[in-house]
């Protein structure tokens, strides 16, 4: 499904990815963990078509097709979508109306024409159900207010609607107490299919009880300097990155 190959991306003239090679395909889930600085949220950001990274070399395929050359509204529509680390609030914008917008926006696009009201209701209903959230969140501006637990929510909320292809989710258990990682995991698990594929960036490995990834990689200084099942992030947890990059030095 996805293919990364010897990818190099320039940020304001400093290299972070530096020829760094990843095959997904459908149906699985990967974990992307590492230092701080490593570059994870780089690859992410650079997959989804986000501003001010540099491609200097490499490719990104997806289903076969060149995914550099996409514009990002194309690549949302082609399948990827990234949720944000850092949740943005859109005053004045209603949540249900942003869910309906993106999800008619990519049908579209597909030639599949808009959802009926009903339908987008039950629909909507069914994952808010998921996410334990109360159905006065859609009313709300977007994460206007929302606690660091509730905006993660409605980000898999977004996802369980748009019901990507690719969803790629950065540091989702960052600032999540222990039952807000678990409906957060459980929402994302729900996400799994054989026709799709999920990308974890990670720095812990306590999401990675509740979301057992398929593949881990480790990602240190721009490249992937390791990968494994889901054993491996056990070990990382254990010895720390440290032991990973003395051996890979
Ligand atoms: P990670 O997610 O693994 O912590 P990032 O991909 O966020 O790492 O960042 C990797 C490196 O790239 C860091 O040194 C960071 O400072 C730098 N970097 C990332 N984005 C930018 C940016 N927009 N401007 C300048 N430097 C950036
Ligand atoms: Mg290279
Ligand atoms: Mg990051």
């Amino acid at each position: 499904m996805l293919q990364v190959n010897d990818l190099h991306v320039t940020v304001e003239g400093n290299e972070i990815l530096k020829g760094l090679t990843l095959t997904i395909n459908a149906g699985e889930v990967h974990a992307i963990m590492g230092p701080n600085g490593a570059g994870k949220s780089t690859l992410s950001a650079v997959i989804a078509g986000k501003d001010g990274y540099e491609v200097t070399q490499g490719t990104v395929t997806f289903e076969g097709k060149d995914v550099l050359e996409m514009e990002i509204e194309e690549r949302a529509q082609a399948g990827l979508l990234l949720g944000f680390q850092y949740p943005v609030e859109i005053p004045g914008v209603k949540n249900i109306y942003l869910l309906k917008a993106a999800l008619n926006a990519q049908r579209v696009a597909r030639g599949e024409g808009e959802m009926p009201a009903p339908e987008f209701m039950k629909l909507v209903k069914e994952k808010l159900g998921y996410m334990k959230m109360d159905a006065s969140f859609l009313q709300r501006a977007v994460n206007e207010g929302f606690s660091g637990g509730e905006k993660k929510r409605n980000e898999i909320l977004q996802m369980l609607v748009l019901q990507p292809k690719l969803a790629m989710l950065d540091e989702i258990d960052s600032g999540l107490d222990i039952d807000a990682m678990k409906v957060v995991a459980d929402g994302v698990n729900s996400l799994r299919a054989q026709d799709r594929a999920i990308l974890l960036v990670t720095h812990y490995q306590r999401l990675l009880d509740y979301i057992v990834p398929d593949k881990v990689h480790v990602l240190v200084d721009g490249r992937i300097v390791k990968s494994g099942d889901a054993e491996l992030a056990k070990q990382l947890e254990a010895n720390g990155y440290e032991g990973i990059e003395e051996s890979v030095a």
